[in-house]
């Protein structure tokens, strides 16, 4: 089911107006402080009116609300206008700086073996105006909670779903973005399992943002990732090598370089000789990052993160061959927050 736009329901409402007035609504929704409709003065007061009748100022309700005892990590449990509820998370780091980590689906039919998301299955994907409203629902959080900054700095798609399954909203949401926030497209990251199809796509496509691309590869072994991944395509591995150097010439730059997150799970993914082909095939894709993220247990999963020891072994065995290799500080596991975890759980403790 498709449902219709803010953009599309305004248009409804408002046939006749100039073009104009779509820019100012939009400009509106991004003003800090406002709350409503009622408040939006750059728009005439009858449209105004009609606007707090029939459009809601935003299109996702607050149903929860939790944070971690060291206050750097909030999640909240969002309902969308159908009754469906998804999870989004706000992560602050050592500067201070805010870090959105959005959702672009409603659960996720990628089903990677480690993950809570995947287990639910996908519901369905998010719209445009539901990804976008994520950040104005955590400025307007840290406006009203006086959090410090009020600015988000960073935004992640590394919540619930896979965001190339779900690419024309991502790319609306992203685009919208841009234009009405001071967040640069190098600090917004779409991690993607690794959509071929959709990577190709984005790399000839005149209305994708330069944002960065982070690709959850988890191993560079072909059956090994099929057994964590398993959406893995046949010859998955030496087709993402490929797609990586089309990446590189088409739009890579310094700040451009693809990143591979590499969950390590003990015993499955971080013995010595899959670190070795990690870098030999990191070689391969040319100029890119890897990005380790101990796994963030979950309940039902009887995966395990890999010790201290052999995390440190696997990334000198990668780092020896002159790969950039760094270690992701995890947040939020306290709350079911982290990478993997978000599955409409809501533990004790939490606020609102
Ligand atoms: S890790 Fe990402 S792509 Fe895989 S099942 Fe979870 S949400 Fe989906």
């Amino acid at each position: 089911m498709r449902f219709p736009t803010r953009q599309e329901r305004f248009s409804t409402l408002f046939p006749d107006e100039p073009k104009f007035r779509w820019k100012q609504v939009q400009q509106a929704l991004f003003q800090p402080g406002k709350k409503s409709w009622l408040e939006c003065l750059t728009l005439p007061k009858p449209m105004r009116e009609m606007l707090q009748q029939e459009l809601p100022w935003i299109s996702v309700e607050q149903k929860a609300l939790q944070t971690n005892p060291a206050e750097d990590t909030y999640k909240a449990v969002l309902s969308a206008a159908d009754g469906l509820n998804f999870e989004t998370v706000l992560m602050q780091n050592a500067k201070g700086q805010w870090t959105l980590c959005v959702s672009s689906q409603i659960g996720c039919a990628m089903g990677c073996t480690f993950c809570a998301t995947g287990a639910m299955g996908l519901k369905r994907s998010l719209t445009s105006d539901e990804i976008v409203d994520q950040y104005r629902f955590w400025i307007a959080f840290l406006r009203e909670c006086g959090k410090g900054q009020e600015r988000i700095s960073n935004v992640v798609f590394m919540g619930m779903g896979e965001p190339l399954a779900n690419y024309e909203n991502v790319k609306a949401t992203i685009n919208t973005w841009l234009q009405h926030t001071d967040i640069g497209p190098v600090h917004i990251t779409v991690s993607t399992v690794g959509i071929l199809w959709q990577m190709e796509k984005l790399l000839t496509d005149p209305d994708w943002p330069p944002v960065r691309i982070a690709v959850s590869l988890h191993s560079a072994n072909q059956k090994r990732r099929e057994s964590i991944v398993p959406s893995t395509v046949p010859n998955f591995i030496n087709l993402l090598a490929d797609w990586c150097r089309a990446y590189t010439q088409t739009l890579g730059n310094r700040r451009h370089h693809i990143t591979f997150e590499y969950t390590l799970i003990a015993g499955v993914n971080d013995t010595e000789e899959l670190a070795r082909e990690l870098a030999a095939f990191a070689k391969r894709a040319g100029d890119c990052k890897i990005n380790v993220i101990p796994l963030n247990r979950v309940p039902g999963k009887s995966f395990t993160p890999s010790e201290e020891g052999s995390m440190s072994r696997f990334k000198e065995i990668v780092a020896s061959y002159g790969i950039d290799i760094t270690q992701r500080r995890s947040m939020g596991q306290d709350i079911a927050a982290a990478c993997g975890q978000l599955a409409l759980e809501v533990s004790g403790g939490g606020e609102g």
